[in-house]
């Protein structure tokens, strides 16, 4: 039954909705295999390159309540930063010196000016060569119209669990309509789309992981970003276990065998839970690493989740790091910009 799954797999692109269920349950020998072919049809489609994405954090003002998420508004320890248009510039164009192809600007829900952003996203696109994403949360259609306009090459924006009541429990005063209408105004726009899930999330089951898969593939997404979750102590769900690492990686090479094409991040998150996260990640389909290039004394206070932060934050030093572990697998750093090109 597994052979016969895989092989589907492998030749279509196309599962059911049990069929993607049987595969998340595999273990041992065969949960191997799984990953294994993953990492082949990686090869086979996307090459050797690894794309290093350099991510700011640049605001953690939240005006919204996740339930799993250290941002919340209702948290009331993390001082509040939003850092200012020059000196997001000056960094990206410095970590495009260092060798980033794209810089990602992320923040919470924090209605960061439209304008500033729009005036970031030229400059960088001037005077950096880099690609721009964009990832803060939701926005009106004419916002996201503008920083297309601007330049802005992508943008992630999570559906993180593709069930509505679930969704709408999960996220106090928000849709799961008002998240998936964004997802496909973001396509309209022209944007390279990433949405991605939460692995670990109360209430999730095998069903539920199959169907976040499904929708990566109904809305023939770019990117995908599956990560585990890691409870914050400051949250409702601060007595949840964390996402398993082997759920992730399975629902990630699941996800690369269906998409053949799309860019996986192995995440953070993945690599705050096992210390070869990042490592497995990149064996089990995904083609993306994105290290944190916030300045230090920002990053502890962007506590999406406890622990992500390496203490030193150099910025230069951790691009080597990761070039060497990337290098360490055989793979190596791609020197495009890591556009998404389907055909
Ligand atoms: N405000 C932006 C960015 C959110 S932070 C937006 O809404 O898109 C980026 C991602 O971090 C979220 O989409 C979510 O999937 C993830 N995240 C938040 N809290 C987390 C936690 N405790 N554990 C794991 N991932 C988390």
């Amino acid at each position: 039954m597994f052979k016969k799954i895989l092989n589907k797999a492998v030749k279509t692109h196309n599962l059911n909705i049990e069929e993607i269920m049987f595969l998340l349950k595999v273990e041992e020998k065969n949960f191997k295999v799984l990953c294994s072919m993953a990492n082949r049809v990686r090869q086979e489609y996307l090459g050797n390159n690894v794309h290093m994405r350099g991510i700011i954090e640049f605001s953690n003002y939240c005006s919204r309540s996740c339930k799993y998420c250290g941002l919340r508004k209702e948290n009331k320890e993390p001082e509040r930063y939003r850092i200012e248009p020059d000196e997001i510039i000056n960094l990206g164009i410095y970590a495009g010196k260092i060798g980033y192809k794209t810089i990602v600007l992320q923040s919470g829900e924090d209605n960061y000016e439209a304008d500033k952003i729009e005036y970031i996203t030229k400059k960088l696109k001037k005077e950096a060569d880099v690609a721009v994403t964009l990832s803060l949360g939701e926005r009106d259609f004419a916002e996201y119209k503008l920083w297309k306009k601007a330049g802005a090459d992508r943008y992630l924006l999570k559906h993180e669990i593709a069930d509505k009541d679930k969704y709408n429990n999960l996220h106090p005063g928000m849709s799961y309509e008002e998240r998936i209408k964004r997802l496909r105004w973001l396509k309209e726009l022209g944007y390279q789309t990433g949405s991605g899930n939460i692995i670990g999330l109360p209430e999730q089951n095998e069903e539920t992981i199959a169907q976040d898969i499904e929708l990566f593939k109904d809305l023939d997404l770019e990117m995908i970003g599956i990560g585990p979750l890691i409870a914050h102590g400051r949250t409702p769900l601060k007595n949840v276990e964390n996402g398993s690492v082997k759920m992730t990686l399975k629902t990630m090479a699941i996800t690369r065998l269906l998409l053949p094409q799309a860019f996986l991040p192995s995440t953070t998150a993945l690599n705050s839970l096992d210390s070869r996260g990042r490592q497995k990640g990149l064996q089990a389909g995904a083609n993306v690493i994105m290290p944190n290039i916030t300045p230090p004394e920002y990053r502890s206070l962007y506590e999406i989740y406890p622990g992500k932060r390496p203490p030193e934050g150099k910025i230069k030093n951790e691009y080597i790091e990761t070039k060497t572990m990337i290098e360490s697998l055989g793979r190596k750093v791609a020197s495009g910009y890591g556009h998404i090109k389907k055909d």
